[in-house]
């Protein structure tokens, strides 16, 4: 059985922890490998390097940094397949998704090849007379991110390349589901030069998580996860002292207007809400049909989820592959039968999907679920898996407020073909990121991804301007060189400009 090891100071190492956890192929339902997980002297040890190695990479020039960031760009771009690989194996999602997550990835490390230019300063000549005042920011120290089992590349993207490239360390705990990419990006990162101890990997669970929020030498903690866990890392992590984003679940809803394309909004939900097994932070897990829109989506949304093809990611004629564990199948077939006790109507039923291939994978199928109300379970909390509810409402502000009323706000989107329509949509949801007649807004790069409500604790979203920001604090310079004859007194009271 091959086994995983951390990455800590430049090299694998087994660390000295005994426990292992198992680590499954979700199409076949087969162990593949066992990951060691860190216990409290494995992160120290991880942190330790990561303090000494920011003691020399914090002072290394922007240029060199640079150079390391683009060497780094090459060697994901090269290595897209191979990594795209271990994503499919050990998360089950199909090849061009995992390929996709990727690329999305690399936009990240695209961005932070421009940090000579993000970290700029600001600088006012003479704001008093003889004196100059300018700012400029400074990396933190060693920064921690924490990440889900849904995107093994590209969530710890979303945030190493920034923090790296602010002249942080990095101790990435990726998913104990899907530990391998991590390895294979750390790989790429000593290959593309970066010093040792800069990017660090310890794997584990709940004990190397708790053990990196109470680490006195752990300056800040990204996390992306559930919400219970997000809520609990952004407390833990900021009565330590620490500056915290906890990015949590989700419930996005797609409104569908009367004055929409029908058939090119069921298209865009059947990918949004099946793409990766609905297995997104950011996919459409409810659609709320508006008036007269309704029939004709559900019948839609009917014929686009009975084709979806359903089978093991690593085969190219499979569109959607299976779920993470026989858990969440279970808990996800669970919240359909509930939904069905509960009143709803099955229109697409997946909960026993047959064929060859699906006969010991963790499959699911495509399945929706009409006249859902917000009272029932299957709404009420994050499915996270490719059931799409779908609620009615009579008018745009019934599906505004019922989107408002939802703990979650990571994403939402309107179909339509008013302006005015989405304008009012846009402006009145309290919700980060909207598409208008895009299903799955997921900012690029240069922009900040993160949601509002218990979909973020914390108050900066990741990448983007927010990205370099939170890996960063600023100082403020005032300063005088005075010349012997012209030099004032000091005065005792309060400085004013003069
Ligand atoms: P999770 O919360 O179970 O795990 C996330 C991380 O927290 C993992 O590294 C895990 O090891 C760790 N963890 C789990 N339980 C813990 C505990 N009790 N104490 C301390 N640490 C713990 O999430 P998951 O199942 O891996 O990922 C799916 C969830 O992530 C979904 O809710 C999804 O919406 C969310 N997600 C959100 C975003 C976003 O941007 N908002 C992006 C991707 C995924």
């Amino acid at each position: 059985m091959k086994t995983i090891d951390h990455w800590i100071g430049g090299k694998p190492t087994a660390g000295t922890a005994q426990r292992t956890g198992a680590v499954f192929n979700p199409a076949t339902g087969r162990q593949q490998a066992e990951v060691a997980l860190a216990d409290g002297s494995d992160v120290d040890l991880a942190v330790q390097a990561a303090s000494e190695a920011f003691v020399s990479w914090s002072q290394t020039s922007l240029s060199k940094r640079t150079a390391i960031l683009f060497a780094f760009r090459e060697l994901v771009r090269a290595h897209t397949d191979e990594l795209a690989e271990l994503i499919t194996a050990e998360h089950g999602k199909v090849l061009s998704d995992a390929r996709g997550e990727v690329q999305r990835g690399l936009e990240v490390v695209e961005f932070a090849c421009g940090i000579p230019q993000l970290l700029k300063g600001e600088f006012s000549d003479q704001v008093s007379t003889g004196i100059d005042s300018f700012s400029f920011r400074q990396p933190l120290g060693v920064v921690a991110g924490i990440t889900p089992f849904n995107f093994p590349v590209m969530v710890p993207m979303w945030m190493n390349p920034i923090a790296i490239a602010c002249g942080n360390t990095f101790v990435l705990k990726p998913s104990e589901r899907v530990p391998s990419a991590s390895v294979l990006l750390a790989e790429l990162w000593a290959e593309a030069g970066l010093p040792d101890g800069v990017f660090n990997v310890v794997h584990g669970d709940k004990v190397a998580v708790d053990a990196l929020l109470d680490h006195p030498d752990v300056a800040a903690v990204s996390f992306v996860g559930s919400t219970p866990i997000a809520r609990y890392v952004h407390e833990r992590a900021t009565r330590a002292g620490k500056r915290v984003q906890a990015l949590g679940g989700a419930k996005n809803h797609a409104v569908v207007l009367p004055d929409a394309d029908i058939d090119f909004a069921a298209e865009h939900l059947s990918a949004a809400g099946f793409g990766s097994a609905g297995q997104r932070c950011m996919a459409i897990s409810a659609a709320v049909a508006v008036g007269s829109a309704a029939d004709a989506l559900i019948e839609a949304l009917r014929a686009k989820a009975t084709a979806v093809q359903v089978g093991p990611g690593v085969e190219p004629s499979s569109e959607m592959g299976p779920v993470i564990t026989q858990e969440a199948k279970d808990r996800i077939i669970g919240y359909v039968t509930s939904a069905e006790s509960q009143g709803a109507t099955l229109v697409v039923d997946g909960r026993a999907i047959e064929g060859d291939a699906l006969q010991d994978g963790y499959f699911v199928g495509p399945t929706v679920v009409d006249h859902v109300t917000p009272e029932m379970d299957v709404y009420r909390n994050e499915v996270f898996g490719p059931v799409l509810v779908v609620l009615r409402a009579e008018t745009l502000d019934e599906a505004i407020a019922l989107i408002n009323a939802n703990p979650f706000g990571n994403g939402t989107s309107v179909f339509t073909g008013s302006g005015q329509a989405a304008r009012r949509f846009q402006r009145e949801v309290t919700v980060g990121m909207i598409g208008i007649n895009v299903p799955i807004p997921v900012p690029m790069a240069y922009y900040s991804f993160g949601g509002w409500k218990d979909s973020l604790f914390g108050d900066m979203h990741v990448h983007g301007a927010e990205g370099v920001r939170f890996y960063t604090r600023a100082k403020v310079v005032t300063s005088r060189w005075p010349q012997a004859d012209t030099s004032r007194g000091a005065s005792y009271s309060f400085p004013t400009s003069s």
